[in-house]
């Protein structure tokens, strides 16, 4: 009995919990170190191995309505630091450091209805909204709505989709008529866990679905120009320490900054930089994946960050420079992510002009007296790749290879991973530190490598590229880089250029 309390502190600890009948499975021999080890091998990356230890069958499933939250706990987790230089931290994450209990997750997940209803209920196709336990005292045949979070998603035999809706008085069936081709669609992009708006009729003790209303943005928003020509850059994913790190064509970009490289414009563009983002995987890390240590040339985690600093401390003080953090860096991998830790990265630490920031987290930058500044929402991105296999209407477009496509999807339902058990999360009794409650300007990603840009009702999405080629253990996770280059925004006319630093080869 003491082991199975044992595993099931562990599991809890990180994030998930277990059922009688899965403990039972677990092998004799599976002890903390094994778990470490399959952490290290990636079952967190890897879908199908996550799904098979941890199969979402076998998870407890509680009811959304039991536990009050302990409103003690709950000072504010956002926090606003001004740092000065047009850099502002609007949202970042506090980890309260509280030990994590069976509560911690059915308020998380109250803690995100709440959040998103904030956003739905404004929306007049939602306006007789009622809870779903009040759904038996309707009239059959009446049209009505209600909100929740999708909680199974089934295809019958005739081919229509039944989806399990839950809010915190109860659960609904919900039936979507594969004839109704544009609801249709909408349902079978719906992923677990995200919470949406239905409109259907009620009948027995199902409603038919005859209208999905998702967070989104509404698509009234300006672009916002800055008054004056000044430049952002956006990149991610360097790598610092792995063999394949593209030395040269980093420095090209050093150059780049400091007006040695390019052309006539482009040195006219470098002077006019303030501001450069680097979204997570500052440095490669050391025991990510099985066999990483010979894909290292820096095998020691202190000496990467000192390289990285080193070679950060070359570009001109003038230009703010943020970062987060990303999986292959020294920061705890659940997400939310706190901000570099000082005992491993101290050299970046000691950078003036550094500004570094949890992952995910809100950042404003360029405000001044007469200008709001850009709101500049930071997330490496480890929810990516599952979503790029999940939704089925993302899978079919290219899967991988489209990333912006998730950003424009995560947008729509306004949190960065919808799904639990997609990347590791620590629940927080609070705050849903994921969901996007605050429209942002730049929505930036990385994580997958490729430079990818697109507008979605405004909001600028960059998924910024690498500064590496392909190892093995990209090629295992199917990412095929776009190295060495650089999302340059100009905030005056938000006009994008990708600039590449590539060495002739
Ligand atoms: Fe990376
Ligand atoms: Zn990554």
């Amino acid at each position: 009995m003491d082991r199975k309390n044992e595993l099931v502190k562990l599991f809890l600890e990180r994030g998930y919990l277990v059922s009688p009948e899965f403990l039972d499975e677990i092998p004799d021999d599976f002890s903390q170190e094994l778990f470490s080890s399959l952490e290290k091998k990636g079952f967190v990356l890897d879908p199908n191995a996550i799904k098979s230890l941890l199969n979402r069958e076998n998870l407890i499933k509680i009811p959304l309505k039991i536990v009050e939250p302990e409103k003690n706990l709950c000072e504010p987790a956002s926090n606003i630091k001004s740092f000065g230089g047009g850099v502002i931290v609007l949202k970042g994450y506090k980890d309260k450091f509280k030990k994590r209990e069976v509560g911690d997750f059915v308020n998380y997940f109250r803690n995100r209805f709440d959040s998103i209803k904030k956003i739905l209920i404004n929306r007049p196709e939602l306006q007789n909204l009622i809870s779903i336990n009040r759904l038996k005292l309707q009239q059959d045949g009446k049209e009505v709505a209600v909100m929740g979070l999708i909680s199974s998603k089934t295809e019958a035999k005739t081919g229509s989709l039944i989806i399990t809706l839950e809010d915190v008085t109860g659960e609904v069936k919900l039936i979507v008529n594969k004839n109704k081709e544009q609801i249709y669609n909408l349902a079978k992009d719906l992923v677990l866990d995200e919470v949406v708006g239905i409109v259907g009729i009620n009948k027995g003790d199902v409603l038919f679905v005859n209208n999905i209303i998702s967070p989104d943005i509404i698509s009234n928003y300006e672009i916002k120009k800055s008054p004056d020509e000044c430049y952002s850059v956006f990149i991610s994913d360097i790598h610092f320490g792995l063999k394949n790190f593209l030395e040269k064509d980093f420095n090209n970009f050093l150059d780049w900054l400091n007006g040695k490289y390019g052309n006539e414009e482009q040195k006219k563009i470098s002077d006019k930089v303030k501001y450069l983002f680097i979204a997570g995987d500052l440095v490669e890390g050391i025991g990510i994946y099985p066999g990483q240590d010979k894909d290292l040339n820096i095998d020691d985690i202190y000496k990467q960050y000192e390289y990285a600093a080193e070679l950060l401390s070359k570009i001109p003080e003038r230009i703010k420079i943020i970062i987060c953090a990303g999986n292959h860096d020294a920061v705890r991998m659940s997400e939310p992510q706190p901000g570099f830790d000082i005992r491993f990265s101290k050299p970046i630490f000691n950078l003036k002009n550094v500004t570094l920031v949890t992952n995910p987290s809100l950042i404003n930058i360029h405000a001044s007296k007469d200008f709001p500044g850009f709101n500049v929402l930071l997330y490496h991105g480890s929810s990516i790749p599952y979503l790029c296999e999940d939704v089925e209407s993302i899978r079919i477009a290219g899967g991988i290879e489209k990333p912006e496509l998730v950003m424009k999807f995560l947008l729509q339902k306004r949190h960065l991973a919808p799904t639990y058990g997609y990347s590791l999360f620590i629940p927080d009794i609070c705050e849903d530190f994921l969901v996007i409650d605050k429209v942002p300007d730049f929505f930036v990603t990385g994580h997958i490598h490729k430079a990818k840009v697109l507008n979605y009702k405004n909001v600028t999405c960059i998924n910024a590229s690498c500064w590496v080629t392909q190892t093995r253990d990209m090629e295992r996770r199917g990412i095929f880089p776009e190295p060495s280059r650089a999302m340059v925004v100009n905030l005056k006319t938000r006009d994008i250029k990708i600039m590449s630093f590539e060495n002739e080869k």
